[in-house]
C-alpha cells in the first residue's frame, strides 16, 4: 500500500475545478474609496462589496480608528479572558445591545467564528440543527462541527422546516436561518419560523449579516424590521464587516445565554480579541448607521433605479428588495463571460459559481452601496444592456 500524498490530491482537485470553469482566483484591489479602485491600473467601480452604507471609508470611522490606535495600540495583546478584553470592546458590546434591543452581546473576531462558536456551545451529538438550504456556509459548517444531525429545509419554506422538525420531535433543536440571504437577497419568513419554533419548543437563531444596518428602524436589521424581540429570536448573530464597514461579528441574546458562550464557545475563548481600535471604530460606525438614515434612503433609491432599469432590459432579476441584486445566468461559463464583459467596461462584479450556489444557478452577485451615485448605477445598466444576448 502506498500512502496517498495530500498535496498531490489537493492539486488534482484544483485542476478538476479549473477544467469545470470553477477555479477561484484572487484579485488584488487598490481601493481608493468605498466603491472605486484599481486592479492592475485598470479603474473599476465595485458592485460586489458588502459595504452597503459606504462606511468603510467614512472619515469619522477612520479618525476613530486612528485615535483609538494611538490610545490602545495596534493589537489587543490577548484573548478576551486574559487581557485582550479592553474598554473599547465593552463599549462596543453595549452599543450593539442597545441597537439590537438585546440584554447582552459578545464580540467575535469574525462571523465564521461566531457561528462556529454558537453552534458548538449549544449543540451536541443527538441534537438536531434544522437549516434553510441556502444558509451561509458558516452556519452549515457550525452544525457539522457540533456533531448534531443537520437537516436542511427548502429555501424560505416554513412547511418544509416543520417536516424536518417533526422527524425528531424529542431532540433538542436549533433552527438557524440567514435573515437576508447572502446570494439571493431575499428575507427569511421570520414570523412564521418564530411561531414554528415556539410551537415546537425549538430555539431560533438568525444570522443577520446582510440585514444589520440596512433594514429596520435605525438599521437594527431584519429581525427588528419584523418586530421580533429576544423572546422570539433568542439567538441573534450579525457581522461588523458588512454594512458597518469594519470587521468582526457579534452574538446577541439573554445575559445567561451570552455567559454560556463565554464559558463554552471555543472560537471565542481560544483566539486573540479583535484590535481595540477596530472596536472603537465600529462604535462610531454604529452611531453613523443609526443616525444617518439618508444612507438607507439613498440605497433604496439606487435599488429601485437598478431594478427598474434591469426590468426594462429584460434581465433575470430576483425577488429582492435589499442591496443584493443577483442576476442568475445559469452556467458558470455564462457568469464568467458576463463578469469579464463588465470588467472590460470598468465594473467589478463577482461571478458566483457552484458550490457557493446550486448547479445551474451561477450568477452575477450585484451589490449596491450608499457610496454609489446614481450615475454609477446607470453605468452598470448600460454595460449590462451591451451584454451579448446569449449571456442573458
Ligand atoms: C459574511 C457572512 C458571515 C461570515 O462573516 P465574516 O465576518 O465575514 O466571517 C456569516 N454569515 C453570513 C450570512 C455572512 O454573509
Amino acid at each position: 500500500m502506498q500512502r496517498p500524498d495530500l498535496l498531490w490530491r489537493l492539486a488534482e482537485a484544483s485542476h478538476r475545478r479549473a477544467r469545470e470553469n470553477l477555479r477561484r482566483r484572487l484579485k488584488t484591489l487598490d481601493a481608493f474609496d468605498a466603491v472605486h479602485g484599481h486592479i492592475d491600473r485598470h479603474r473599476v467601480t465595485c458592485f460586489c462589496s458588502n459595504d452597503y452604507l459606504g462606511l468603510s471609508h467614512h472619515r469619522a470611522v477612520i479618525r476613530a480608528l486612528r485615535r483609538a490606535a494611538m490610545e490602545w495600540g495596534a493589537g489587543s495583546t490577548g484573548s478576551h479572558l486574559t487581557c485582550g478584553h479592553q474598554r473599547p470592546h465593552a463599549q462596543l458590546e453595549e452599543a450593539l445591545a442597545a441597537w439590537t434591543g438585546r440584554e447582552r452581546t459578545l464580540i467575535f473576531s469574525s462571523g465564521m467564528m461566531a457561528n462556529l462558536g454558537v453552534m458548538q456551545a449549544l449543540l451536541t451529538r443527538g441534537d438536531t440543527c434544522v437549516q434553510d438550504k441556502l444558509n451561509h456556509a458558516s452556519l452549515i459548517d457550525g452544525a457539522r462541527a457540533s456533531g448534531a444531525t443537520l437537516r436542511r429545509f427548502r429555501h424560505a419554506d416554513t412547511g418544509s422546516a416543520a417536516r424536518q422538525l417533526a422527524l425528531q420531535p424529542d431532540a433538542a433543536t436549533l433552527l438557524a436561518t440567514d435573515g437576508v440571504f447572502s446570494m439571493d437577497g431575499d428575507v427569511a419568513p421570520l414570523h412564521e419560523l418564530a411561531a414554528l419554533c415556539h410551537r415546537e419548543g425549538a430555539t431560533l437563531m438568525v444570522d443577520d449579516a446582510h440585514g444589520l444596518g440596512v433594514l429596520g428602524h435605525d438599521g437594527a436589521g431584519s429581525v427588528s424590521a419584523a418586530g421580533l424581540g429576544q423572546d422570539d429570536i433568542p439567538v441573534l448573530m450579525a457581522t461588523l464587516g458588512k454594512a458597518l464597514g469594519t470587521g468582526g461579528a457579534f452574538v446577541a441574546g439573554s445575559a445567561a445565554f451570552i455567559d454560556g458562550l463565554v464559558q463554552f464557545a471555543r472560537s471565542y475563548i481560544y483566539t486573540t480579541a479583535m484590535p481595540p481600535a477596530l472596536a472603537a471604530a465600529t462604535c462610531t460606525a454604529i452611531t453613523l448607521a443609526r443616525e444617518e438614515a439618508w444612507r438607507r434612503d439613498h440605497l433604496h433609491v439606487l435599488i429601485a433605479r437598478f431594478r427598474q432599469g434591469a426590468r426594462q432590459l429584460g434581465l433575470p432579476l430576483m425577488a429582492s428588495a435589499t442591496p443584493i441584486q443577483p442576476l442568475v445566468l445559469g452556467t458558470s461559463e455564462h457568469a464568467m463571460h458576463a463578469a469579464r464583459h463588465l470588467y472590460r467596461q470598468g465594473l467589478l462584479v463577482t461571478a458566483i459559481r457552484p458550490p457557493t450556489v446550486p448547479r445551474g444557478q451561477a450568477r452575477l452577485r450585484i451589490t449596491l452601496s450608499a457610496a454609489h451615485r446614481e450615475t454609477d448605477v446607470d453605468h452598470l445598466l448600460e454595460a449590462l444592456s451591451r451584454l451579448p444576448s446569449r449571456l442573458q
